[in-house]
Protein backbone atom coordinates (compact mmCIF):
# COMPACT_ATOMS: atom_id res chain seq x y z
CA UNK A 1 0.00 0.00 0.00
CA UNK A 2 2.63 2.40 1.42
CA UNK A 3 4.53 1.45 -1.99
CA UNK A 4 1.74 2.17 -4.39
CA UNK A 5 1.09 5.43 -2.51
CA UNK A 6 4.88 6.42 -3.30
CA UNK A 7 4.06 5.68 -6.85
CA UNK A 8 1.09 7.37 -7.36
CA UNK A 9 2.78 10.59 -5.75
CA UNK A 10 5.92 10.24 -8.32
CA UNK A 11 3.10 9.75 -10.70
CA UNK A 12 1.60 12.97 -9.91
CA UNK A 13 4.56 14.99 -9.95
CA UNK A 14 5.16 14.16 -13.17
CA UNK A 15 2.14 14.22 -14.47
CA UNK A 16 1.69 17.31 -13.19
CA UNK A 17 4.47 18.14 -15.68
CA UNK A 18 2.58 17.69 -18.72
CA UNK A 19 -0.80 18.69 -17.45
CA UNK A 20 -3.48 20.96 -19.84
CA UNK A 21 -1.88 23.77 -21.36
CA UNK A 22 1.84 23.96 -18.97
CA UNK A 23 4.60 24.71 -20.85
CA UNK A 24 8.22 24.43 -19.91
CA UNK A 25 9.83 27.42 -20.97
CA UNK A 26 13.30 26.10 -20.59
CA UNK A 27 14.32 23.29 -18.22
CA UNK A 28 14.18 25.43 -14.93
CA UNK A 29 10.89 27.49 -15.63
CA UNK A 30 7.64 26.09 -15.91
CA UNK A 31 4.42 27.70 -16.54
CA UNK A 32 0.76 26.99 -16.23
CA UNK A 33 -2.11 28.55 -17.47
CA UNK A 34 -4.87 28.05 -14.97
CA UNK A 35 -8.14 29.45 -15.37
CA UNK A 36 -8.04 32.64 -13.47
CA UNK A 37 -4.49 33.53 -12.38
CA UNK A 38 -0.78 31.99 -14.59
CA UNK A 39 1.81 30.44 -11.95
CA UNK A 40 6.21 30.10 -13.20
CA UNK A 41 7.85 27.94 -11.18
CA UNK A 42 11.13 28.93 -11.19
CA UNK A 43 13.59 26.81 -10.32
CA UNK A 44 16.23 28.18 -7.82
CA UNK A 45 18.38 24.93 -8.28
CA UNK A 46 17.91 21.27 -8.58
CA UNK A 47 19.10 19.89 -5.22
CA UNK A 48 18.86 16.48 -3.16
CA UNK A 49 17.49 15.67 0.11
CA UNK A 50 20.01 13.44 1.86
CA UNK A 51 18.96 10.84 3.95
CA UNK A 52 21.31 11.46 6.65
CA UNK A 53 18.80 14.63 7.11
CA UNK A 54 15.78 12.18 8.78
CA UNK A 55 18.28 10.35 11.42
CA UNK A 56 15.16 9.20 13.26
CA UNK A 57 14.06 7.08 10.17
CA UNK A 58 14.34 3.44 10.27
CA UNK A 59 16.90 1.81 8.02
CA UNK A 60 14.77 -0.64 5.80
CA UNK A 61 12.21 1.81 4.78
CA UNK A 62 14.99 4.66 3.62
CA UNK A 63 16.48 1.91 1.64
CA UNK A 64 13.25 1.40 -0.08
CA UNK A 65 12.50 4.96 -0.54
CA UNK A 66 15.55 6.61 -1.45
CA UNK A 67 17.60 3.12 -2.59
CA UNK A 68 20.66 5.68 -3.87
CA UNK A 69 20.94 7.59 -0.72
CA UNK A 70 19.31 10.82 -1.46
CA UNK A 71 15.93 12.07 -2.54
CA UNK A 72 15.43 14.35 -5.45
CA UNK A 73 14.57 18.10 -4.08
CA UNK A 74 14.75 21.91 -5.59
CA UNK A 75 14.85 24.88 -4.02
CA UNK A 76 11.46 26.59 -5.78
CA UNK A 77 10.08 30.06 -5.71
CA UNK A 78 6.83 30.43 -7.80
CA UNK A 79 4.98 33.35 -9.44
CA UNK A 80 1.79 34.52 -9.89
CA UNK A 81 0.26 36.77 -12.02
CA UNK A 82 -3.70 37.73 -11.14
CA UNK A 83 -5.78 40.81 -11.05
CA UNK A 84 -2.47 42.67 -12.71
CA UNK A 85 -0.34 41.90 -10.01
CA UNK A 86 2.96 39.57 -9.77
CA UNK A 87 3.06 38.31 -6.29
CA UNK A 88 6.23 36.19 -5.92
CA UNK A 89 6.49 33.44 -3.49
CA UNK A 90 9.53 33.01 -1.47
CA UNK A 91 13.31 34.22 -3.48
CA UNK A 92 15.58 31.32 -3.62
CA UNK A 93 19.34 31.56 -2.43
CA UNK A 94 20.21 34.86 -3.95
CA UNK A 95 22.80 34.92 -6.79
CA UNK A 96 25.52 35.12 -4.74
CA UNK A 97 24.70 31.89 -3.53
CA UNK A 98 24.18 30.90 -7.83
CA UNK A 99 20.50 30.88 -7.28
CA UNK A 100 19.09 31.33 -10.44
CA UNK A 101 15.71 32.58 -9.84
CA UNK A 102 16.70 36.18 -10.62
CA UNK A 103 17.82 35.40 -13.83
CA UNK A 104 14.75 33.41 -14.82
CA UNK A 105 12.57 36.24 -14.04
CA UNK A 106 14.58 38.34 -16.05
CA UNK A 107 14.08 35.78 -18.91
CA UNK A 108 10.76 36.51 -18.47
CA UNK A 109 10.69 39.40 -19.70
CA UNK A 110 9.64 40.36 -16.14
CA UNK A 111 12.17 42.73 -13.94
CA UNK A 112 12.35 42.61 -9.98
CA UNK A 113 10.42 46.28 -10.22
CA UNK A 114 7.48 44.55 -11.61
CA UNK A 115 7.04 42.17 -9.04
CA UNK A 116 4.30 43.80 -6.75
CA UNK A 117 4.11 41.66 -3.95
CA UNK A 118 6.19 38.96 -2.24
CA UNK A 119 4.74 36.26 0.33
CA UNK A 120 7.17 34.55 2.67
CA UNK A 121 6.73 30.91 3.63
CA UNK A 122 9.35 31.24 6.30
CA UNK A 123 12.70 32.84 6.80
CA UNK A 124 15.43 30.17 6.15
CA UNK A 125 18.22 31.41 3.83
CA UNK A 126 17.42 29.49 0.71
CA UNK A 127 14.01 31.46 0.53
CA UNK A 128 14.96 34.75 1.61
CA UNK A 129 18.49 34.83 0.19
CA UNK A 130 16.94 36.05 -2.78
CA UNK A 131 15.66 39.11 -1.50
CA UNK A 132 19.02 40.74 -1.48
CA UNK A 133 21.91 41.24 -3.30
CA UNK A 134 25.18 42.94 -2.39
CA UNK A 135 23.41 44.27 0.98
CA UNK A 136 21.16 45.81 -1.29
CA UNK A 137 16.94 45.21 -2.08
CA UNK A 138 16.75 43.20 -5.34
CA UNK A 139 12.91 44.13 -5.55
CA UNK A 140 12.50 47.70 -5.39
CA UNK A 141 8.79 48.53 -5.37
CA UNK A 142 7.15 44.97 -3.60
CA UNK A 143 5.30 45.09 -0.51
CA UNK A 144 6.81 42.17 1.39
CA UNK A 145 4.70 39.93 3.85
CA UNK A 146 4.96 37.14 6.33
CA UNK A 147 3.72 36.27 9.63
CA UNK A 148 4.06 38.10 12.91
CA UNK A 149 5.42 35.00 14.42
CA UNK A 150 7.70 34.77 11.88
CA UNK A 151 9.32 38.43 11.61
CA UNK A 152 9.50 37.75 15.73
CA UNK A 153 12.00 34.56 15.71
CA UNK A 154 14.13 35.74 13.11
CA UNK A 155 14.34 39.74 13.82
CA UNK A 156 17.78 39.12 15.18
CA UNK A 157 19.07 36.49 12.05
CA UNK A 158 22.00 38.06 10.88
CA UNK A 159 20.62 37.71 7.07
CA UNK A 160 16.88 38.47 7.70
CA UNK A 161 17.88 41.90 9.69
CA UNK A 162 19.88 43.26 6.64
CA UNK A 163 16.45 42.70 4.76
CA UNK A 164 14.77 44.18 7.55
CA UNK A 165 16.91 47.24 7.45
CA UNK A 166 16.98 47.09 3.18
CA UNK A 167 13.10 46.94 2.52
CA UNK A 168 12.00 49.09 5.62
CA UNK A 169 8.19 49.97 5.82
CA UNK A 170 7.67 47.72 3.08
CA UNK A 171 8.06 44.85 5.00
CA UNK A 172 4.64 43.88 6.29
CA UNK A 173 3.06 41.32 8.64
CA UNK A 174 -0.17 38.94 8.97
CA UNK A 175 -1.91 36.94 11.24
CA UNK A 176 -2.47 33.73 10.28
CA UNK A 177 -6.12 33.94 8.66
CA UNK A 178 -5.18 36.86 7.08
CA UNK A 179 -5.95 37.80 3.35
CA UNK A 180 -2.73 39.18 1.24
CA UNK A 181 -3.53 41.80 -1.86
CA UNK A 182 -7.03 40.48 -2.27
CA UNK A 183 -6.74 36.66 -3.49
CA UNK A 184 -3.40 35.36 -1.36
CA UNK A 185 -5.06 32.87 2.15
CA UNK A 186 -2.54 32.48 4.50
CA UNK A 187 -2.39 29.32 7.25
CA UNK A 188 -0.87 28.26 10.25
CA UNK A 189 1.58 25.89 9.21
CA UNK A 190 4.09 26.37 11.96
CA UNK A 191 6.62 23.35 13.43
CA UNK A 192 9.39 23.84 10.26
CA UNK A 193 9.51 27.05 11.74
CA UNK A 194 7.64 29.30 14.63
CA UNK A 195 5.91 31.19 11.69
CA UNK A 196 6.01 28.89 8.66
CA UNK A 197 2.88 29.41 6.51
CA UNK A 198 1.07 27.86 3.81
CA UNK A 199 -0.65 30.00 0.98
CA UNK A 200 -3.58 29.51 -1.24
CA UNK A 201 -4.19 31.27 -4.20
CA UNK A 202 -7.88 30.00 -6.14
CA UNK A 203 -7.19 25.91 -5.86
CA UNK A 204 -3.29 26.50 -5.54
CA UNK A 205 -1.55 25.39 -1.83
CA UNK A 206 1.76 26.87 -2.04
CA UNK A 207 2.77 24.15 1.00
CA UNK A 208 6.28 26.21 1.74
CA UNK A 209 8.63 23.57 3.48
CA UNK A 210 6.08 21.18 4.45
CA UNK A 211 7.70 18.36 2.50
CA UNK A 212 12.04 18.08 2.03
CA UNK A 213 11.85 14.52 0.90
CA UNK A 214 9.13 13.97 -1.26
CA UNK A 215 9.81 10.44 -1.86
CA UNK A 216 10.05 9.57 1.99
CA UNK A 217 7.84 12.38 3.43
CA UNK A 218 4.73 11.64 1.07
CA UNK A 219 4.08 8.12 2.12
CA UNK A 220 5.21 8.85 5.41
CA UNK A 221 4.54 12.70 6.64
CA UNK A 222 5.05 10.84 10.55
CA UNK A 223 9.10 11.77 9.66
CA UNK A 224 10.38 15.37 9.54
CA UNK A 225 14.10 16.26 8.34
CA UNK A 226 16.34 17.71 10.99
CA UNK A 227 15.01 21.45 9.68
CA UNK A 228 11.88 20.90 11.46
CA UNK A 229 11.99 23.47 14.29
CA UNK A 230 9.57 21.97 16.16
CA UNK A 231 9.39 18.11 15.20
CA UNK A 232 5.71 17.28 16.74
CA UNK A 233 4.06 20.68 15.34
CA UNK A 234 5.50 19.79 12.24
CA UNK A 235 3.92 16.42 11.89
CA UNK A 236 0.85 17.44 13.24
CA UNK A 237 0.75 20.55 10.43
CA UNK A 238 2.09 18.04 7.72
CA UNK A 239 -0.82 15.66 8.42
CA UNK A 240 -3.14 18.52 8.29
CA UNK A 241 -2.85 19.96 5.13
CA UNK A 242 -2.20 16.21 3.70
CA UNK A 243 -5.71 15.62 4.48
CA UNK A 244 -6.64 18.95 2.40
CA UNK A 245 -4.44 18.09 -0.87
CA UNK A 246 -6.08 14.43 -1.02
CA UNK A 247 -8.62 16.74 -2.46
CA UNK A 248 -8.41 16.13 -6.27
CA UNK A 249 -9.91 19.21 -6.48
CA UNK A 250 -6.53 21.13 -4.81
CA UNK A 251 -2.48 21.55 -6.65
CA UNK A 252 0.15 21.76 -4.45
CA UNK A 253 3.06 23.78 -5.14
CA UNK A 254 6.32 23.03 -3.02
CA UNK A 255 9.25 25.03 -2.62
CA UNK A 256 11.43 21.38 -2.04
CA UNK A 257 9.12 19.25 -4.51
CA UNK A 258 11.05 17.96 -7.18
CA UNK A 259 10.18 18.20 -11.14
CA UNK A 260 8.13 20.74 -11.75
CA UNK A 261 7.31 21.45 -8.34
CA UNK A 262 3.77 21.22 -8.45
CA UNK A 263 1.52 18.57 -7.63
CA UNK A 264 -2.11 17.12 -8.42
CA UNK A 265 -4.05 14.80 -6.31
CA UNK A 266 -1.52 13.85 -3.28
CA UNK A 267 -3.00 10.40 -2.58
CA UNK A 268 -2.01 10.24 0.37
CA UNK A 269 -2.89 7.17 3.16
CA UNK A 270 -1.46 6.60 5.88
ZN1 LIG B 1 13.77 25.26 2.67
Amino acid sequence: MKKLTFLFALLAVLLSACHQKETEIEELVYHYDFQNFELWTLIDKHSTMSADLFPDVDNEILRTVMPSGEADASINAFLIHKNDKYVLFDAGMGTEARGRMLGELIGLQIAPEDIDVICLTHCHRDHIGGLMAHDTAVFPKAEVWLSAPELEAFREDELFSKILDAYGTRIHTFMFGDTIADFVETFDASGHTPGHTVYKVDDLYIIGDLIHAAALQIPHPEYCAVYDKDPEKAVETRKHFYEILENADYRAAGMHLPGSGVMHAFGIQY
